[in-house]
């Protein structure tokens, strides 16, 4: 048995991917937000995934992440912990020897095409070696997000359904397509997805790596479920399940006590994501995921 058999991270998205729902991965920033996610997705019965930009490791030399790896060994239903967009080689061997990720994006985009399989290649092994999963990004996705930035003068490209059989030869796991999708805010006229080209590279794919949608900012959940109908089973989220915690905190953090404050927050979090777990398909899915033979654990 290899240890991708076991590892929850791909355990969790090859059930999405083979029963047709998505799974939310969303970005924590911090505790109330880890707590809110695990809530959620117990009380939702959903598979899940915690996700962190490298901001978290350097920002609290990887507390934030070790409060998740442990509010997740604790959870009722299985949850992963993933790393997103890892930019630096050097922090994506630091994060796989930190033993707490699932699953890491070794993002090697700001490099052109050959650069970017090379790179991707050698930190798939490297993550591989630790029985860590891994995510690349084939062209590149524009724009930023609090906590990752955006790529200054470097231009969006494309992902071609021609240079999926490269990146799937480098080991990668999972695969975050350009098709039209930003990180950050799409403005008044709103995303204008190429459902072609996402069609022409899952048929490229052909079931041998998972799909991943990255900048969901702003969607309507019947966009969302022509993605997950379009074939991707990780789900990258920030704002449509933060929005509501945040305007919570503007507004009643001058007169709240923290206490108060604090456990409102949870609330929020937990309300709206359990919305888009059902909007993805994922609630009530934890059981028979849970029930499948593994060796170490949920
Ligand atoms: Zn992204």
């Amino acid at each position: 048995m290899s240890w991708r058999d076991n590892n929850k991270h791909l355990r969790i998205l090859r059930d999405a991917e083979e029963n047709g729902y998505g799974v939310i991965a969303a970005i924590a920033y911090n505790l109330e937000q880890i707590l809110g996610f695990v809530k959620a997705a117990e009380q939702a019965q959903s598979p899940f995934i915690i996700q962190f930009f490298p901001w978290a490791i350097t920002f609290s030399d990887g507390l934030i992440v070790r409060a998740a790896a442990d509010a997740v060994s604790r959870a009722k239903v299985p949850i992963s912990i993933h790393l997103d967009h890892c930019q630096s080689p050097d922090l994506v061997k630091l994060a796989a020897d930190m033993g707490t990720f699932d699953s890491i994006m070794v993002d090697m985009s700001h490099y052109e095409k050959e650069e970017n399989i090379s790179r991707t290649r050698e930190l798939v092994a490297y993550c591989n070696e630790r029985n860590v999963a891994t995510e690349a990004e084939p062209g590149r996705i524009d724009g930023g997000e609090d906590g990752v930035a955006d790529l200054g003068e470097l231009q969006s490209v494309f992902t071609t359904a021609e240079e999926i059989e490269d990146f799937v030869a480098t080991g990668v796991d999972a695969l975050a397509p350009c098709f039209g999708n930003a990180h950050g805010e799409y403005g008044p006229q709103g995303p204008n997805l190429d459902f072609e080209r996402l069609d022409a590279i899952r048929t490229a794919s052909n079931a041998r790596v998972r799909l991943v949608l990255h900048g969901t900012n702003g969607f309507e959940p019947d966009l969302m479920k022509k993605c997950i109908a379009a074939g991707v089973s990780k789900i990258n989220v920030n704002r449509v399940v933060l929005d509501n915690y945040n305007s919570h905190l503007k507004k009643n953090a001058p007169h709240l006590p923290q206490t108060t404050l604090m456990e409102q927050g949870v609330q929020e979090v937990i309300k709206q994501t359990v919305e888009w777990m059902e909007i993805c398909g994922s609630a009530g899915r934890a059981k028979a995921l849970a029930k499948q033979p593994l060796q170490n654990g949920v």
